[in-house]
C-alpha cells in the first residue's frame, strides 16, 4: 500500500484529549445471575494516541470498546468523547470487528461510501472519498467486487476504508486481525500504522496477542481476568515502524507476556 502524501497533521497538531474513561464498569444481569465484566476503569487517551487494551479472553475489553462506541451502557462511570459525555454511537467513533461485516449486496465501492451516504454527501465527493481510501488500503481497481469475491484480508481492508471514510477521530477496533494469517496480520499491521500516521486518529486497538499489541501501540494496557481491570501500563518507546521480530520488540514482549501470567494468578 502506498501513501502518496504524508499529511503532516499527525499527533502533535490536534493534541489534547481524545478520551477519558471515567470510572467505567460493567456488570451484566440475566434471569441466571450477575456477571461483573469490567471493574471500574479509568484511562485517559491523548487525540492521535494509538492505545492496545491487551488481557485473556472473557476479560472485559470488548465490553470496555462496546461501551466507548456507545453501544452497550456502562453500570458505573462515564466516557468522554472530545468534551462531550458519551450516551449512544456518534460519527465521532467507529467499531470495527474480527468479522469484517460487510454488505453482501454492495459492491466495494458501495460499502465503503455507505456511511457517506447516511450522512447525505453528495455523489462525486462520496466516490472521491471512496477511491482515495481504496487507492490507500491497497485495493484500487476493486471498486465493482463483491464481497464474496475478496480474502478475508481485503475484506479487512474494505471495513477499514468503510471506517476510515467518515474521518472519526477515533477508531475502535476489536481484534480486528484475529481471524487472518500471519503474513496477512503483518502487512495489515505496517499498513494499519502507516494510515493511522497519515490520519492522526485516535485508535483504541483490542487484541490478545502480546507482539501484536507492542508492534502496534504507543501505549499497552494489561487487563486481568474477568473482572476485568488494568493491571499494569506500558509505554512502547521503539522506533516506527516495528517489526515482530525486531529483537527489541521480541524481548518487550517477553516480559510483558510474564506480567500477564502474574496477572493470571
Ligand atoms: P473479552 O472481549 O475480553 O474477551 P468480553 O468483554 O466479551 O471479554 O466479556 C467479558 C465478560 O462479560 C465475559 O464473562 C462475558 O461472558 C460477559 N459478557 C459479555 N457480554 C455479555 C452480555 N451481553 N451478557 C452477559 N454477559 C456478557
Ligand atoms: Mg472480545
Amino acid at each position: 500500500m502506498t501513501i502518496a502524501i504524508a499529511h503532516q497533521t499527525k499527533t502533535n497538531e490536534r493534541r489534547g484529549l481524545a478520551l477519558r474513561i471515567e470510572g467505567v464498569g460493567k456488570t451484566f444481569t440475566s434471569a441466571v445471575g450477575a456477571v461483573e465484566a469490567l471493574r471500574p476503569t479509568s484511562v485517559d487517551v491523548a487525540a492521535g494516541e494509538f492505545v492496545c487494551l491487551l488481557g485473556p479472553s472473557g476479560c472485559g475489553k470488548s465490553t470496555l470498546l462496546s461501551i466507548v462506541a456507545g453501544l452497550e451502557a456502562a453500570t458505573v462511570g462515564q466516557v468522554l468523547a472530545g468534551q462531550q459525555s458519551v450516551s449512544g454511537p456518534g460519527n465521532d467513533r467507529v467499531l470495527l470487528f474480527q468479522d469484517a461485516a460487510l454488505f453482501p449486496w454492495l459492491d466495494v465501492q458501495r460499502n465503503v461510501e455507505f456511511g457517506l451516504r447516511q450522512q447525505g454527501r453528495p455523489h462525486a465527493e462520496r466516490a472521491e472519498i471512496a477511491q482515495r481510501l481504496l487507492t490507500q488500503v491497497g485495493l484500487g481497481g476493486f471498486e465493482r467486487h463483491f464481497v464474496h469475491q475478496l480474502s478475508g484480508g481485503m475484506r479487512q481492508r474494505v471495513a477499514i476504508a468503510r471506517a476510515l471514510a467518515t474521518n472519526p477521530r477515533v477508531l475502535l477496533m476489536d481484534e480486528p486481525f484475529g481471524a487472518l494469517d500471519a503474513l496477512t496480520r503483518d502487512q495489515m499491521h505496517a499498513d494499519l500504522e502507516t494510515l493511522w500516521a497519515a490520519s492522526g486518529q485516535t485508535v483504541l486497538f483490542v487484541t490478545h496477542n502480546v507482539r501484536e499489541a507492542i508492534a502496534l501501540g504507543d501505549r499497552v494496557l494489561v487487563f486481568s481476568p474477568r473482572p476485568g481491570r488494568i493491571v499494569h501500563e506500558l509505554r512502547v518507546a521503539l522506533p516506527r515502524p516495528r517489526a515482530l521480530e525486531d529483537h527489541a520488540l521480541v524481548d518487550m514482549a517477553a516480559e510483558l507476556l510474564a506480567v500477564l501470567r502474574r496477572a493470571e494468578l
